[in-house]
């Protein structure tokens, strides 16, 4: 936590700030520790302040050891205090996740004299403070996403064969999310995705009431949470005989999913690597039925730093971890994806998803 502070630190100096609130949840827990579900941190040069009600204040003070915990009352009184005893003037907040509400009432927490033009205290929006460290996965991070992603895999290879022609895909998904659970999973990371047959052309199909027919295209979109990490994992299969149909879409996004793995490099830009296995699947004619990004950061969120898309301009960094999961989606017929997590190394990206994939080479 203290290695984190300090980097945070140097970035409140890059950009001249004297104070960040931080409000993310993720941001918050990455910074501190502290894994309640309301709170904020105040961080200066010098200090590092948990504001935190009364129901958290006892969890506080054993998780965030690197912060003063400050039992907060109704109201924002407290943070014109943090600001004064700070002699804070440049205050960031994180814009992406301070409401305009919240916005409101911090200002006019703030005492009158310390308008702007009265050389007082300035809100400064700032984006991508913390999330920008949080790309680069730290060796206990790595541990806990590698846990996250272990019981995942686990799940899919335990539920996936067991699977039969009448089994209904919120069956399924319950099936994987037990397992999960058995195999020392918090719970999901984000809602499982069952889409069988026609509703795979749907990337966010949830699980419902459909029943797995024989022979048709499956895909099972799932990850686990584990001390707050979350993995994320795609394995499309089919119940019964392969046709000719799913074999040529699906061997196109495994080629497609392959050539990226093993040509990704640190120092490629996120639309660099997107373009590694579009360009498979569009020289297979099939570019406009591939409408999402490669890939996500992945870690104390399910999507977060780095991008890995077509929009993409920030190189790729070593340490960073991220899914690769192309895919190709037939209005009527169906979808294929494949989606494992990946950690960039100093020269190659080396994969951290074990689980089997449906092997299709052999005719
Ligand atoms: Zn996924
Ligand atoms: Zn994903």
């Amino acid at each position: 936590m203290g290695r984190r502070l300090g980097a945070l630190r140097a970035a409140l100096k890059d950009r001249k700030l004297d104070a960040l609130l931080v409000s993310n949840p993720e941001n918050r827990r990455y910074l501190s520790g502290f894994t309640g579900s309301a709170g904020f941190l105040f961080v200066t040069p010098e200090e590092a302040v948990l504001a935190t009600d009364f129901r958290y204040v006892e969890q506080a003070g054993r998780q965030a050891l690197a912060f003063r915990v400050l039992r907060t009352a109704a109201g924002y009184d407290w943070f014109p205090r943090l600001v004064a005893e700070a002699r804070a003037q440049r205050v960031g907040f994180e814009g992406d996740a301070v409401t305009v509400a919240l916005h409101g009432q911090l200002r006019k927490a703030l005492p009158k004299a310390a308008s702007v033009d009265r050389g007082g205290v300035r809100l400064v929006a700032t984006t991508g403070m913390v999330e920008g460290l949080r790309a680069l996965k730290d060796p206990e991070e790595l541990r806990l996403l590698q846990r996250a992603i272990d019981i995942a895999d686990q799940a899919m290879d335990r539920v996936v064969p067991a699977i039969r022609p009448g089994d209904t895909e919120a069956q399924v998904a319950w099936r994987l999310e037990v397992a999960m659970r058995e195999l020392g999973a918090e719970g999901p990371s984000f809602d499982t995705i069952v889409a069988s047959g026609p509703n795979g052309a749907l990337p966010h199909h949830r699980a419902g009431d459909r029943a797995i027919q024989e022979g048709e295209p499956v895909v099972v979109d799932m990850g686990a949470r584990y001390q707050g990490y979350c993995s994320d994992l795609t394995r499309t299969f089919v119940v019964g005989p392969v046709d000719e149909t799913f074999r040529r879409i699906y061997t196109t996004v495994l080629r497609a999913q392959e050539a990226a793995l093993a040509q990704v490099r640190p120092g490629m830009t996120g639309a660099e690597a997107d373009g590694l296995a579009r360009k498979v699947i569009e020289e297979a004619g099939h570019g406009d039925h591939f409408g999402h990004s490669l890939g996500h950061g992945v870690g104390l969120a399910v999507h977060e730093h780095p991008r890995v898309g077509p929009n993409a301009p920030e190189p790729l960094r070593a340490g960073s971890v991220f899914t690769v999961e192309p895919g190709i989606y037939l209005s009527g017929w169906g979808g294929v994806r494949i989606e494992d997590v990946v950690l960039l190394g100093a020269r190659v990206a080396r994969p951290l998803s074990k689980a089997k994939k449906l092997g299709l080479t052999g005719g």
